[in-house]
C-alpha cells in the first residue's frame, strides 16, 4: 500500500502456462497493465472478437467449485486466485487474457501469479482508489454458513471452519490488511476429498485436478506426500478465496467480513446484499492526483453528476 492510496498496476506484461483444474487443458494467460480506473478486465483471445468480461460481482454466472463470470456468451472460470493476488497485492488495474474457459490452476494457490506480478513490479498510477467504507453491518445465511461485514478502519477478512475431519477440524484465520503477510498467505492451496475428485472426474470435471495443484485427503489423512504448508492451510485458502471473490466488488474495500463456512456462492451473495442498498455504505471517490492539487477554481459546476454537482475540467 502506498501512502496517499493511489491506483496500481503492473509495471510490464507477465505470462503463465498451466492447466485448467476442470478442463484439463493448458492454456497461457497474460497480466497486463491497465488503465487508470480500468479495473480488471478478462479477455477471452481464443474467441472471435476477443470478447471482455468485467471482473465484477454482477458478472458472477456460477459459484460452484469456483467462481465463474460470464458477459455475453463468454465465460471465465476459477478467477478467484488470480484476483486474490491482485487484491493481496494491490493492484487495481489490470487486463487479464487467457486463451480458454478457465484461468490455469497452477499450484493451486496464489503464489505462483503473485510471485509474477512481483516480478514484474509495480506501478503507481496518478489516480487515487475508490473506495467503499462500509457503515453498518451486513450478513446472509444458508443454514449453518454464514458471511457477515461490519465497518472497520481497514480491510479484515476473518474465516473459520468446521470439518469433521483429523486433519481440519476446528481452524481460523484472521487478515488484516497492512498486517498479515500477502505474500505467505498467498501459498495456501485448495483442497479438495478423493472421493469427490473421483466423482468429478467421471462427471467430466476436474480432469487437470492432481496432487500437482491441490490438498487432497482421504478419509483418514492427507494424501500429498509433501503434506501441508501451513498446520492451517485449509483455512487460510478459504481466507485467500474471499480475497479474490471480493476484488469483484469493484472497489478498495473498509470493512470487516467474518465467514463461517462459507464458499463463493455466501462470498457473491454478501456483495449483492451490500450494494442493494445504498445505506449500508460509503464511496470515497476516486479523485486523479492532478485534481487533488488543483486549486478550486479549476473545478467547475456540471448540470448533472454525482459528485454534487461539481466534476474537474479536464
Ligand atoms: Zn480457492
Amino acid at each position: 500500500m502506498n501512502l496517499i492510496n493511489l491506483q496500481q498496476t503492473l509495471k510490464f506484461p507477465i505470462q503463465l502456462k498451466g492447466v485448467g483444474v476442470h478442463s484439463g487443458k493448458d492454456s497461457i494467460l497474460n497480466i497486463k497493465p491497465g488503465p487508470i480506473n480500468s479495473g480488471i478486465i478478462f479477455v477471452r483471445t481464443d474467441l472471435e472478437g476477443r470478447p471482455e468480461i468485467l471482473g465484477h460481482y454482477s458478472k458472477i454466472v456460477n459459484t460452484q467449485m469456483a467462481t465463474t463470470l460470464g458477459q455475453g456468451r463468454a465465460t471465465v472460470s476459477t478467477v478467484e486466485h488470480v484476483l486474490a493476488a491482485l487484491q493481496g497485492l494491490g493492484v487495481d488495474n489490470a487486463l487479464i487474457e487467457v486463451d480458454g474457459p478457465e484461468i490455469p490452476i497452477m499450484d493451486g494457490s496464489s503464489h505462483p501469479f503473485c510471485e509474477a506480478i512481483l516480478d514484474a513490479g509495480l506501478e503507481t498510477q496518478r489516480a487515487t482508489r475508490a473506495k467503499l467504507i462500509l457503515t453498518r453491518k451486513v450478513e446472509v445465511k444458508i443454514g449453518e454458513k454464514w458471511a457477515a461485514a461490519g465497518p472497520s478502519e481497514r480491510l479484515e477478512i476473518q474465516g473459520s471452519i468446521e470439518w469433521d475431519h483429523p486433519a481440519i477440524g476446528h481452524q481460523d484465520f484472521h487478515y488484516i490488511e497492512g498486517k498479515t503477510s500477502f505474500t505467505e498467505l498467498s501459498r495456501a492451496r485448495t483442497f479438495g476429498f478423493l472421493k469427490e475428485v473421483e466423482m468429478l472426474k467421471q462427471m467430466g470435471l476436474a480432469r487437470g485436478g492432481s496432487l500437482e495443484n491441490a490438498v487432497v485427503l482421504n478419509e483418514a489423512k492427507i494424501l500429498n506426500p509433501e503434506g501441508l504448508r501451513f498446520a492451517d492451510e485449509f483455512v487460510r485458502h478459504k481466507v485467500l478465496d474471499a480475497l479474490g471473490d471480493f476484488k469483484l466488488a469493484g472497489y478498495a474495500l473498509q470493512a470487516h467480513f467474518r465467514l463461517h463456512r462459507a464458499g463463493h456462492d455466501l462470498h457473491c451473495q454478501l456483495l449483492n446484499e451490500i450494494f442493494k442498498d445504498p445505506n449500508n455504505f460509503e464511496i470515497m471517490d476516486s479523485v486523479t492526483a492532478e485534481e487533488k492539487v488543483r486549486p478550486a477554481a479549476a473545478l467547475r459546476p456540471v448540470a448533472a453528476g454525482g459528485n454534487g454537482g461539481w466534476a474537474a475540467a479536464l
